[in-house]
């Protein structure tokens, strides 16, 4: 009987590449997301104030401020113009961050609720779970529209009161309540049992706006090795963004670059780096201008290598 890519997810690139070639990109995001966490409580627990405040607004050693786009867009809706000169600065500084790397890294190396989507596409994997409602990835884009009118006509940040980022992270800080853990309840349940990827990929407004940072960002995932690809499919098993995949593994090089995966859309979380024994995707930085994306049926080759900088 043939073997599913589920009942053999991970086997091979464990056996090619060792379990940290195998893990590396999820054990340092996992690492990541935990050290930031640990900096925001480290204050109201320990009096050490690395970072001050929570993910919509905090201080770097009070001193570097950071202000969350989404939050000062929701702002900016609501027409709330009396902010300070250092919150026109927090927000340069975060998105010229999220602008050179990627906006939804914020999503798979930063965001908690990542943590509880991964978990549930995890148990569905496990429990065999396949069936999932059609909800159109524009949907995101719509709400996201949605969240800045209702702050218009209402002149307050309204979206900040459901919005399960805040409030898990809120939680997390400060103690996990019943509104964090019915949130995090909620998030987990409807990924698993309506929508395969259903809230990050569908629907969450912030990572819809983050994906509108990240078009033009220099860390980007390449298919520099794609020639190799055996279709085993197991990047589209793990990829929250499965989409985004075929043209980065069907198209040819242009002007030197290898195919590039949605930039826009890719969370760099590397799942598709670690999972794939034959080493077809990297993350690469692009230095060398925009690439552009590759039409199906152009050469592939040996001088594809040319152009970009291969970093893990
Ligand atoms: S899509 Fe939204 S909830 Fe999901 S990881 Fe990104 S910001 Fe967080
Ligand atoms: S393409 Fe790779 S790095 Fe991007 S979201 Fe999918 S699995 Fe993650």
């Amino acid at each position: 009987m043939a073997v599913t890519p589920i009942e053999r997810l991970g086997k091979d690139a464990l056996q090619a590449k060792g379990f940290f070639g195998a893990y590396k990109w999820l054990i340092l995001r996992r690492i990541t997301q935990a050290v930031i966490i640990g900096l925001f409580i480290a204050g109201p627990i320990g009096g050490m104030w690395v970072l001050k405040g929570n993910l919509a607004g905090s201080w770097l050693f009070e001193t570097v401020p950071m202000v969350e786009p989404f939050v000062f867009l929701q702002m900016l809706a609501a027409g709330m113009f009396g902010f300070l000169t250092t919150t026109v600065v927090g927000v340069a500084i975060v998105l010229a961050f999220y602008a050179l790397i990627g906006g939804r890294a914020y999503c798979a190396w930063v965001c908690p609720v990542n943590v509880i989507t991964d978990a549930a596409a995890w148990t569905r994997r496990k429990l065999g779970i396949t069936q999932s409602a059609k909800i159109s990835p524009q949907t995101r884009f719509w709400l996201l529209g949605a969240v800045l009118v209702v702050a218009a006509l209402t002149g307050q940040l309204a979206y900040e009161l459901v919005n399960p980022v805040s409030i898990v992270h809120r939680e997390l800080i400060y103690g996990m309540g019943v509104a964090g853990g019915l949130v995090a309840a909620g998030i987990f349940l409807f990924d698993l049992l309506i929508a395969r990827h259903g809230w990050c990929s569908h629907v969450c407004p912030m990572g819809a706006m983050y994906s509108l940072i990240g078009a033009v960002a220099t860390v980007k995932v390449t298919s520099p090795n794609r020639v190799q690809c055996d279709d085993c499919m197991e990047c589209f098993e793990v990829c929250p963004e499965p989409k985004i995949l075929p043209p980065a593994l069907k198209q040819g090089m242009r002007q030197g670059h290898p195919p590039v995966v949605d930039a826009m859309t890719c969370t760099r979380c590397g799942r598709c780096v670690d999972i794939c024994s034959k080493d077809v995707f990297a993350f690469s930085l692009l230095t060398l201008g925009k690439a552009k994306r590759a039409e199906p049926g152009e050469s592939v080759g040996k001088e594809e290598e040319r152009g970009f900088k291969k970093a893990s």
